[in-house]
Order: C-alpha cells, then sequence, then structure tokens
C-alpha cells in the first residue's frame, strides 16, 4: 500500500532512550516495548533502530511477534509479556534462553522449567490492574507451592493501572508497596535475586522507586507523552526529564484538486456546505488507513508549512481537504497527516484530541501495510 510512507527518526528514538537512561542506574535494563507493530511505527524497523539506540531488550506481547523477532535478530533477548494462549501445549516453541517470559500460572512454569534449553521465568503480580498475574491472597501458597516442586523462577514483575491517568499517585503507591511485598514473600521462600519490574513510561518517569532492575518503555521511547497528567505530574514534582522528540512522521499526497463553487456539497452525508469558491485536496488516506472518522470536519493536515482543515466526512480510503488559501498546490504535493511541515505540526495528541481517545491508539491505527522508512 503505497498511498502513505511512515517515516522513522533514529535521532529522535536515540534521543528519548537517553533521556531515560539518564534517569537509571547503571544495572536497571531497558526493555524496548515493539508490541502491536512498534505502536504502529513497524516492528522490525523500530526494533533495529532501538537495539541501535542501546536498548537491552525488545518487548512484545505475544509468541508470534517473538518469533518474527527472533528471526531478524538471532541474538536479541525478547521479553514476551502478554499471555501465550495454549503455552502448555506450544512451550517447545520457547526453548530459548533469550526469550524471557512472563507468567502467571503454576502449569506455565512447570512446561517452561522442562525445556532445554530454558527461556528465563518471570512471575507475574496482578497489585491492581486485575489483569494478568496472581493476586495477593494466593502469593504465599503460590510461594510454597512453586518451591515444593522446585520450580525455578528468574524474574518477577507487575504493571501500573492508572499512573497515567491521574497527578494524584496513591494508587499506584499502593501498587508498589504491594509488589514490593510480594518480593519478599517470593524471597522467604528462596526466590531471591529475582529481577524486578515493574515501570512503563510513565511510571518509570514519575516514581524513582519503580524504577528497581528493569523498566519496560512503550510510549516515551516514540516520542509520545504517556498523558498530560504524566507531564502535569512531573513538573508538580519540580522535575523535568527534557523534551520527547516524536519518531514517526506520516506523509501522504495529493491525489486529486477540485474547484467548487459557494453552495457546494462536500462528501458523504453532504455534512460540509461552501460559503464561498472553494479549492480542496483529495487525499488517499481514509479510516480504514487510520485517519479516525471522529476527524471528520474536526482537524487538519499540513501542506506546504500551512494547515488544510478536513471537510465533510472522512471516508474509508480518501479524506477531502481545503487548500483555498494555500498557493501553487498541485497533484502530487506532498501531505503531512501527522508530523511537521515549516513551522507548523500536527501531533498523535492532536488526533488524539481530535478523536477522543490516546495517542497510543492513534500511533497504533497506522495501517500495517504502508512502508517504514528510517531515517537519519
Ligand atoms: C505496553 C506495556 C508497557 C509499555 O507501556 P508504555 O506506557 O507504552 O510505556 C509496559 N508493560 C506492559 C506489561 C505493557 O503491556
Amino acid at each position: 500500500m503505497i498511498s502513505s510512507e511512515v517515516h522513522l527518526s533514529q535521532e529522535a528514538l536515540s534521543h528519548n532512550l537517553r533521556l531515560y537512561r539518564k534517569l537509571l542506574g547503571p544495572e536497571t535494563k531497558i526493555t524496548a516495548v515493539v508490541k502491536s507493530n512498534a505502536y504502529g511505527h513497524g516492528l522490525l524497523p523500530i526494533a533495529e533502530m532501538a537495539l541501535e539506540a542501546g536498548a537491552d531488550l525488545l518487548g512484545v506481547n505475544a509468541l508470534e511477534e517473538a518469533i518474527l523477532l527472533r528471526n531478524h535478530f538471532p541474538n536479541a533477548i525478547v521479553l514476551i509479556m502478554g499471555s501465550i494462549p495454549m503455552l502448555t501445549e506450544r512451550s517447545h516453541l520457547l526453548a530459548d534462553e533469550r526469550y524471557w517470559v512472563m507468567v502467571s500460572e503454576i502449569a506455565e512454569i512447570e512446561a517452561l522449567c522442562q525445556l532445554n534449553p530454558r527461556p528465563k521465568i518471570h512471575l507475574k503480580l496482578n497489585t491492581g490492574m486485575s489483569r494478568l498475574g496472581q493476586s495477593e491472597p494466593n502469593w504465599e501458597s503460590f510461594a510454597s507451592e512453586l518451591k515444593k516442586r522446585s520450580l525455578l523462577l528468574d524474574g518477577i514483575a507487575t504493571h501500573f493501572a492508572s499512573t497515567e491517568d491521574f497527578t494524584e499517585h496513591s494508587f499506584s503507591m499502593r501498587q508498589l508497596t504491594k509488589f514490593q511485598n510480594g518480593i519478599s514473600i517470593f524471597a522467604k521462600y528462596g526466590y531471591t535475586n529475582l529481577l524486578r519490574h515493574c515501570a512503563s513510561s510513565a511510571s518509570a518517569m514519575l516514581f524513582p522507586e519503580a524504577r528497581m532492575d528493569m523498566i519496560r518503555l512503550g510510549i516515551s521511547m516514540y516520542g509520545l507523552w504517556p498523558s498530560l497528567e504524566t507531564k502535569l505530574s512531573l513538573s508538580m514534582m519540580g522535575k523535568d526529564i527534557g523534551m520527547l522528540q516524536p519518531v514517526l512522521t506520516w506523509k501522504t499526497r495529493i491525489q486529486h484538486i477540485q474547484d467548487l463553487k459557494a453552495g457546494e456539497f462536500v462528501g458523504y452525508g453532504s455534512t460540509f456546505k461552501t460559503t464561498y469558491p472553494t479549492k480542496l485536496a483529495v487525499l488517499p488516506v481514509g479510516y480504514y488507513e487510520g485517519l479516525d472518522r471522529k476527524l471528520s470536519n474536526n482537524g487538519y493536515v499540513l501542506i506546504k508549512g500551512e494547515r488544510a482543515r478536513i471537510l465533510g466526512r472522512i471516508c474509508m480510503n480518501m479524506t477531502m481537504v481545503e487548500i483555498t488559501h494555500i498557493p501553487n498546490v498541485h497533484i502530487g504535493d506532498e501531505v503531512i497527516v501527522i508530523g511537521k511541515s515549516q513551522d507548523e505540526s500536527v501531533s498523535a495528541d492532536d488526533h488524539a484530541t481530535w478523536s477522543g481517545t490516546i495517542n497510543y491508539e492513534v500511533v497504533t491505527s497506522i495501517l500495517d501495510q504502508f512502508p517504514r522508512i528510517k531515517t537519519k
């Protein structure tokens, strides 16, 4: 699908990783989270860029993503963070000491312990997210059962539920205390020296105690803030980590140009009516390509450093934008859907505001089939 190109900046990604590296002690590892096609940025190019920038591990959700990474990066350590359906039946696929697998069940740990070579086993604890992981009342009996069966653990982990949503962090602090309690329960049963990790972008930025032995860095590596609340929290704490630089630019080209008289309609449902002679450009991207339909009559792209607002409804594969005010626009001219053009910029955060979602969803929605092009 060549109606767009997604350009990726190595410089920006390296810069973002460096900002976090500066926060961390020398022993703390960074997992570059590249799940979901690297947050829509492109799995293989981003994995390569993250390793180039000095990431210690690559983090994915699914086994299939891990296998794809293994085929391209034979030496990379890959952390599988999501649950693996039918793990006990498919455990042979995990016989690789450079796979680190986060698991929640005894049966999974038992299956992984029998493998040779054996992947690293990280037990997930639920401390408040209530998604994966053993819950607190079970920790003591779980640890005792593991010990009884002589099963091995290499790491212990949890995940914060709401650091991104608030500037008041007592819930996250309670999660952290629970996690520390969990670590000491497992230590009591002989599971000492486990690699401890719980922090993602927001919590790693805000809570020094949460950085522990490893952080799992997603959204910030791509140069996007986890949320406005995270930004506010940081400044309320009197801290500053520096500017994140967006890694991605989404470009397309003008497919067609229309000259309309006053009083003509644009698009499905005729939701836009011109009130003056209007020139519009047709772009070959729509909601299938990842431009949220809620941006209909609500949002803009950049052409020659100017804002070109979206007119009418976004179609499945096309979008109309106004260019009346922009001189010398031609078919084939470059259009910035997300990124910078001269003094103007349009960010994933702008898209998120316009469509009522989060920047995570905006970037993961960009069509996987577009070419991803690495730049300096
Ligand atoms: C996606 C994910 C992360 C990364 O979160 P960001 O907010 O993007 O940094 C970390 N840990 C787990 C378990 C995840 O699923």
